[in-house]
């Protein structure tokens, strides 16, 4: 689509021309606020394939560690399965229908921004509620939280270092009117930690206010009601500096400001900010470890045969899609696994001794 068509990119254009720059991360969030409003973009035929998607076995062992956690824990009464940006719905299906075969039905509760994707969801999954803000998220019993590519699509402020010292990095509309990332007038110092500050210009600094106040949050709903969360992304597990805003369309690369709200943007997240908030709020860390670690120890070889013995037609294909999940030139050594619980719930499976420094 031309930006010529793209309601968004006008409707951008005139808020610039009006209203000056406007900044990375209020681009990012309407870009993708309208990306993911238009529905079904994942899959083999979409713009990117998610772990669910590639295997059903990720949400069964998604399903089969939480279900662990309950069963260990003495099988508390009321309890919700809570997702955060949960897509097509599929990982809950998964999870869902493994955490039933233990015994364990928590009522599910999606938080998901696009009515699109609502509708697919409903249809996926029976009885599920909709939380429109984390306020409204039931408070009468522990919550089993998943984030699978949920935090990478929040949008990141990003700052940059010039020689006049640190700018927040902002949108403006260049000669060939097209968008364009410049340094903003507003000096932004006090923004970038110390260690930081005197590093040779240009390098950029990214935080992403979102992800930290949802994992305050939830930390403290989980700190109160009990329970445990698992966040799984790509990112980083000690501070750095670098751009890593990303766009993608059609399995391809593309350049994240032009065409906004036609292809997916996301930007690294930071591990060690979001276990930081969760050990200040009172829970248990554990990890981040690489996802192809994590499933290797809750078992996926197991699976991976077991499945293949009843349908061994599609070994191979379920081969490729271990493989893929837990290698570690793939997406077993790009993503990461991080889980926060409260302490009273007993120690989740899956997790060498922390490896981050607080
Ligand atoms: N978890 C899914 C999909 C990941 S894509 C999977 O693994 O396949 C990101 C998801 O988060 C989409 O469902 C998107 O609509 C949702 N999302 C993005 N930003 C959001 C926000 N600020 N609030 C609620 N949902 C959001």
């Amino acid at each position: 689509m031309s930006s010529e068509t793209n309601h968004l990119a006008a409707q951008l254009a005139r808020q610039i021309e009006s209203g000056g720059p406007i900044s990375v991360q209020e681009f990012m969030r309407a870009a993708n606020a309208a990306y993911y409003g238009r529905g079904d973009v994942f899959g083999a035929q979409g713009d990117f394939i998610t772990a669910p998607e590639i295997s059903q076995m990720f949400g069964e062992l998604v399903g089969l560690w939480l279900a662990d956690i309950w069963l260990r824990w003495g099988k508390p009464g009321r309890a919700y399965y809570v997702e955060l940006g949960p897509g097509r719905g599929t990982l809950a299906a998964d999870a869902l229908r493994t955490m039933r075969a233990f015994g364990f039905e928590p009522s599910p509760v999606f938080v998901e921004q696009s009515v699109v994707l609502r509708a697919l969801q409903s249809e996926k999954i029976a009885g599920v509620e909709f939380a429109s803000s984390l306020d409204d998220l039931p408070e009468d019993g522990p919550l089993f939280i998943i984030a699978n590519e949920f935090f990478d699509a929040l949008p990141v402020q990003q700052l940059v270092c010039t020689h006049a010292g640190w700018r927040e990095r902002v949108i403006i509309r260049d000669q060939g009117e097209r968008f364009a990332a410049v340094p903003g007038s507003q000096p932004m110092d006090h923004l970038v930690p110390p260690d930081f500050r005197n590093t040779p210009s240009p390098r950029i600094y990214e935080t992403c206010p979102d992800a930290g106040g949802i994992m305050y949050e939830l930390s403290g709903r989980l700190a109160v009601q009990g329970g445990a969360m698992l966040v799984v992304d790509y990112g980083y597990s000690l501070p750095g500096l670098g751009d890593t805003l990303q766009a993608v369309k059609r399995h391809k690369f593309a350049d994240p400001f032009e065409n906004p709200g036609q292809h997916d943007l996301t930007a690294h997240v930071n591990f060690l900010e979001l276990a930081n908030i969760a050990r200040i709020r009172g829970l248990r860390v554990s990890g981040p470890v690489p996802q192809g670690e994590w499933l290797v120890s809750l078992g996926i070889d197991a699976r991976t045969a077991t499945l293949a013995r009843s349908a061994p037609a599609r070994e191979e294909e379920l081969r490729a899609a271990r493989h893929r999940l837990v290698d570690s030139s793939e997406m077993g050594g790009l993503f990461k696994v991080l889980a926060v619980s409260s302490t009273e719930s007993p120690p989740p499976e899956g997790f060498a001794p922390s490896k981050l420094v607080s």
